[in-house]
This record gives structure tokens, C-alpha cells and sequence, in this order.
């Protein structure tokens, strides 16, 4: 039933381009459920904090502005819902919102108090909060810039970019736990660099939001050709570049051991130098929206900017599926970093034909592929 239901919905989701048209409905029904879904999730957070909050969003949930929020979601999730019915002859998207909405009016009704206790803090309302910010920003530009490359919203594996998306919002608080502990440990002999500390929390703002990507971008430069060339580290890695089709969510596909060593190892020297909390913690906002961005299939004429800053289309050729792409571009905001290191391909115009590796060897599905390293079997050599 359950399983019949999910295959309903996500048929008309990938409903035919003729079918997506503004009028047809679909829009309507998308935005409906989206926004059904989100009420509910963000009710489920508000009122079972220890299990379904992150602790940084507490001042979020604090806000007199929360459930307004919330009750507008499940408002306008229930009108949109309602245009989708009668606009569309497949109903599916507007009846699933609509049970939501309901669910939300059942949890709201049934769970009024907080109800307090401890828990793990799964990032319920991070995950609603990151998916519809992003969405929000990306979508209409993805939408307005993709050039001949037009994409549909739920293309090629999305189910499976959306679960790492899910799965790496809501172990945010437990991964950032994990991931801080190697800075932590060096920042217990802070003292005996408090000078150097000093002056690096003295400088103003922008010198030290430049600083840190700077420092970020030469680790992790760093870290990622490692991950490249070492075959057994690779393993992890080819997850992420099992991606065969490109957009601002194909760059959550990322195998969450990577994830923890790629944070634990370059944010140490972000956090030891002493940079201002404003700063660091505006450097970690601001890259998680560059890693969004430059997965993201918006194409325009990059070639005034593509020398100074990375652009899609250069993140995109260290996805592509190319032979010259094989081991390229791997900065993440100076493309100057990879010309410096021999590493630098960005042929004037151009995009890849295709994404991932040769082969493609990586399994399907999210568990597969959190297996796939740990597999016994020749490595795979190192690809793009
Ligand atoms: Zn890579
Ligand atoms: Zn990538």
C-alpha cells in the first residue's frame, strides 16, 4: 500500500515535460506537498526538541514568528493543494499534501506543550530550514541559467541525492560533535600561540573571511587530491563522484566517513589560528553554499570570473565523466590553487558531455554505497 502510494507520487513528480507545464497543476501539487511536508517536520521539531531539534536552532524555535510559520505552510500547502486538485486530473500530489496537512493539524492539536527529555537531536528542522533555502535560491536559478542543458527538478537519481541530503542534515549535530573533537584537542594548547590568536581575531572581518577560505581551500585541496590518489581512500570518494547527473543537490552525495575526516582535518587550523566566531561561523555558512552552488547545473559565461573564483562549470569538469578530467580542478574557491599544482582544466566554454566515472562501478542506493569502501575486491583505480 505504502510502497504503491510512494511509486503514485513519485511518478508524478517525473511526470512528462508536457505534463509539467505552468497550469497543468504539477507546480501547485509540488509546492504543495513540499510545504505539507515541511509544516509537519517542523511542528515534529517544535515539540519533541530533544529527538527532532538541532541545539544552534534553538533560538529558531524560540521566535514568536515559529508556528506562524509553521501554521502559513500548512495554510498555503492546503490552498495550493486544493489548485492542484482542481487543475489536475492526477491527484495524487494534492490528496498526499492535504493528508499532511491534516497530520499537522493532529500533531498540533495533540502535542500543544514541548514536550522536554533527552534525545539524540536529529536535525529535522535543519534539514526543512537547508532544503528550503536551498531550493529556494537554486531551483528559480538552475530554472533561469541552465543554458542547453535544461534539467527536470526530479531528474536522474534524485531519491538518492535527497536521502544523502536527509541523512547528512539530520546527523548534523552528532557529525559536527565528532568532527570538532580533533580541534578541540589542539585548542587546549592554544596558549601557547595567544599572540598569533590575537592579531588573527584582531583583523577586520572581510581580511579574516578571506584568510579562512583561503587556509580552508589549501587543506582541503590538499585532502581531496589524497582522497584521489590513495586507492583504499578513494573508495569513499567515488561516492561522491558517482553522480551522473549534476545539480545544487548532487553534491550532498558524499559518503559520510569522507564528511567526517574532510571536517575534522581542515577545520583544525580555522579553529586554532583564532579567527572571530562570527567570522568562522559565517565561513562555514558561506561554504555550505558554495558547495551547493558549484555542483549546480547553472550555466552562464564564466570566463571573466572563472580564473579568480570557482565557477559550476569548473566544479563540473572535475565531475566529468572526460578523459582530461580525471584528476583536475580540485579547489573549491581558487581554480588559481590547481594552476598552481599542475592540476588546472577548464577548456574555454566548454562542459563535460557527461558525468561520473568510467563505468561506473559504484552500487545504487544509500547503503550500497556506505558498504561499497568496506567491499573486499580489487580498489578501483582513481578516477575523475
Ligand atoms: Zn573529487
Ligand atoms: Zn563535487
Amino acid at each position: 500500500m505504502l510502497s504503491k502510494l510512494r511509486l503514485a507520487i513519485r511518478n508524478d513528480l517525473e511526470a512528462e515535460a508536457e505534463q509539467r507545464t505552468f497550469g497543468s497543476g504539477w507546480l501547485s501539487g509540488v509546492l504543495a506537498l513540499v510545504l505539507g511536508g515541511s509544516a509537519l517536520l517542523m511542528l515534529l521539531a517544535h515539540h519533541y526538541p530533544a529527538w527532532f531539534s538541532v541545539e544552534d536552532l534553538k533560538r529558531v524555535h524560540d521566535s514568536p514568528f515559529y508556528m506562524v510559520g509553521v501554521q502559513a505552510m500548512a495554510f498555503v500547502a492546503f490552498g495550493l493543494a486544493c489548485l492542484n486538485l482542481t487543475l489536475r486530473r492526477n491527484k495524487i500530489l494534492g490528496f498526499s499534501a492535504i493528508a499532511l496537512v491534516l497530520l499537522t493539524m493532529t500533531l498540533g492539536a495533540i502535542g500543544a506543550q514541548t514536550i522536554p527529555g533527552e534525545g539524540i537531536g536529529f536535525g529535522v528542522d535543519w534539514f526543512v530550514l537547508n532544503l528550503l533555502m536551498k531550493g529556494l535560491l537554486f531551483v528559480p536559478l538552475e530554472k533561469l541559467f541552465s543554458g542547453n542543458k535544461p534539467q527536470p527538478l526530479f531528474r536522474y537519481e534524485w531519491r538518492e541525492d535527497l536521502l544523502y541530503f536527509l541523512i547528512s542534515s539530520l546527523l548534523i549535530q552528532i557529525m559536527a560533535f565528532i568532527s570538532l573533537a580533533p580541534s578541540l584537542a589542539v585548542l587546549e594548547h592554544a596558549a601557547l600561540w595567544q599572540p598569533l590568536r590575537d592579531a588573527v581575531a584582531s583583523q577586520p572581518y572581510v581580511v579574516q573571511f578571506i584568510e579562512l577560505m583561503l587556509i580552508a581551500d589549501l587543506m582541503q585541496y590538499g585532502f581531496h587530491r589524497l582522497f584521489h590518489s590513495v586507492p583504499f581512500l578513494w573508495r569513499f570518494h567515488a561516492v561522491h563522484h558517482s553522480a551522473q547527473a549534476m545539480d545544487w543537490m548532487a553534491g550532498s552525495r558524499m559518503h559520510l566517513f569522507e564528511i567526517l575526516a574532510l571536517r575534522g582535518v581542515t577545520i583544525i587550523p580555522l579553529y586554532a589560528l583564532g579567527f572571530e566566531e562570527n567570522a568562522l561561523y559565517g565561513y562555514i555558512f558561506f561554504i555550505y553554499l558554495v558547495s551547493a552552488f558549484v555542483h549546480a547545473n547553472i550555466r552562464f559565461d564564466d570566463r571573466w570570473i572563472a580564473p579568480f573564483i570557482v565557477t559550476p562549470r569548473f566544479h563540473h569538469w572535475h565531475h566529468g565523466i572526460e578523459k582530461e578530467a580525471i584528476d583536475v580542478n580540485f579547489a573549491v574557491h581558487f581554480p588559481w590553487i590547481d594552476r598552481l599544482f599542475g592540476t588546472y582544466y577548464l577548456p574555454d566554454d566548454k562542459w563535460p558531455s557527461g558525468y561520473g566515472i568510467g563505468g561506473h562501478p559504484v552500487p545504487k542506493g544509500w547503503l550500497e554505497q556506505f558498504a561499497y569502501p568496506f567491499r573486499r575486491g580489487k580498489p578501483n583505480p582513481p578516477a575523475s
